[in-house]
């Protein structure tokens, strides 16, 4: 069994994904592509894509609900470590129940993390 959120991606597709700017900045320590970002304000920059009407970010492989990962996973922002699928903790994630009812997919439950091989697995990331 699959890590739920290979099969999903919705997050990606839904939050505009803000995060300061010196995450992009090598010299401070950066590791987001900054060619993947664009400037939302003086103090921070956006994930290309997700400042958008139909949000879904540049970096998002696949299609959302069937498989799905981000293309720059270790050097994601950090508000995309920030999201944690529902149950996977214990604990519902609203970020991640709001993001996968509007793309249509149900709610994850406690019996999505059952299997063992899927427990221990990072999830796919999220956003602002
Ligand atoms: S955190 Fe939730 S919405 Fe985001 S990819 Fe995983 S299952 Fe989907
Ligand atoms: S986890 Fe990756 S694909 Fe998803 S919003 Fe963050 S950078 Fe984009």
């Amino acid at each position: 069994m699959e890590h739920p959120c290979l099969r999903c991606g919705a997050c990606c597709a839904y939050f505009r994904v803000a995060f300061h700017w010196s995450e992009a900045e090598p010299f401070l320590g950066g590791v987001v592509p900054a060619e993947l970002t664009e400037k939302l304000d003086p103090h921070r920059l956006a994930m290309r894509g997700t400042n958008a009407a139909a949000p879904r970010c540049t970096a998002l492989q696949g299609t959302v609900g069937e498989a799905a990962h981000c293309g720059i996973y270790p050097q994601r922002p950090s508000v995309c470590r920030e999201v944690a699928p529902s149950w996977e903790f214990g604990a519902v994630s609203p970020q991640c129940d709001k993001a996968r009812r509007a793309h249509g997919l149900p709610v994850l439950t406690p019996q999505d993390w059952l299997d063992p091989s899927t427990s221990g697995t990072p999830p796919l990331p999220q956003s602002a």
